[in-house]
């Protein structure tokens, strides 16, 4: 069974364990690869790394790669968020996430992950959440035009807080219409999405990004897709990954992608497991 990681976060910017500590437990986990991808600096957060610590991470990840590289595939990579510094194609970053983690509204840019209160005080902001919305995945539809992003990071995070349909229900047809709109041109651009359990870890939602329905969708239209749990703790680096995997198979798709170094290559769903 093949076991893959490429979105982690470790103390370099915003997570609780080493990069080493990491490739332990993930080693102990059983995984095949392990990529690290800190938050790459974005002047308006106040996670994401600096550049000398920037500078660190990469020697950092170069060691423990060269160190356990007999017992497992360590990659070098990075989350871009689409306000932040854009790197370059594989220089030195073997592959690179892009993700949206904030909104522009009324002349402030708010963390769209922050809390329940904070998603309220967008909306209050907007109007309405479908307001919301086309901010949002008008921003995520950016990353379609950065030729260096092979990954779009958790595609609907605006809906973090919305376990209970409390802000929208996932079903509404015109919330679903600005999401595939964003999905087709992700799509179009040949970027691959990611399952991301990030939520489930942290108690928020009990199924990963995207929603079924989203995930149905991008099987329907022949993206592609990888899994992955966005993880800040080392204990929960495989979390939700057994559920997600159904979920995955039930949207009715026959492969996921896996990252061998160099490039990302479709890998039958049985061989994760399914
Ligand atoms: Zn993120
Ligand atoms: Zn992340």
């Amino acid at each position: 069974m093949f076991k893959q990681n490429l979105h982690t976060h470790s103390l370099h910017c915003d997570g609780n364990d080493t990069v080493e500590e990491m490739v332990q437990e993930a080693i102990s986990k059983n995984f095949d690869v392990l990529g690290f991808s800190g938050h790459g600096y974005c002047s308006i957060d106040d996670y994401s790394m600096p550049f000398d610590e920037m500078e660190k991470y990469i020697q950092d990840v170069r060691r423990v790669k060269e160190k356990y590289k007999d017992q497992i595939s360590v990659y070098l990579g990075i989350e871009q968020d689409v306000l932040g510094m854009r790197f370059e194609k594989n220089d030195p970053f073997d592959y690179i996430i892009g993700s949206v983690h904030f909104a522009e509204v009324a002349d402030q840019f708010i963390a769209v992950d922050m809390d329940k209160k904070t998603t309220e005080k967008i909306v209050e902001l907007c109007g309405d959440f479908l307001t919301f919305a086309k901010v949002y995945y008008d921003e995520v539809k950016k990353i379609a035009n950065m030729d260096e992003v092979d990954i779009v990071g958790h595609i609907d995070l605006l809906t973090k807080f919305n376990e209970d349909e409390s802000f929208i229900c996932f079903d509404d047809p015109e919330y679903l219409g600005l999401a595939k709109e964003c999905i087709d041109a992700l799509i179009a651009a040949d970027k691959i999405f990611e399952v991301n359990t990030g939520a489930i870890a942290r108690g928020y939602r009990k199924t990963p990004y995207p929603q079924k329905l989203l995930l149905e969708y991008i099987n329907q239209k022949g993206g592609k897709i990888l899994l992955n749990s966005d993880c800040h703790n080392r204990f929960k680096l495989d979390c939700g990954y057994k559920e997600s995997l159904d979920l995955i198979k039930n949207c009715g798709f026959k492969s996921m992608m896996e990252f061998n170094g160099k490039k990302f290559i479709s890998k039958d769903l049985e061989e994760f497991g399914c």
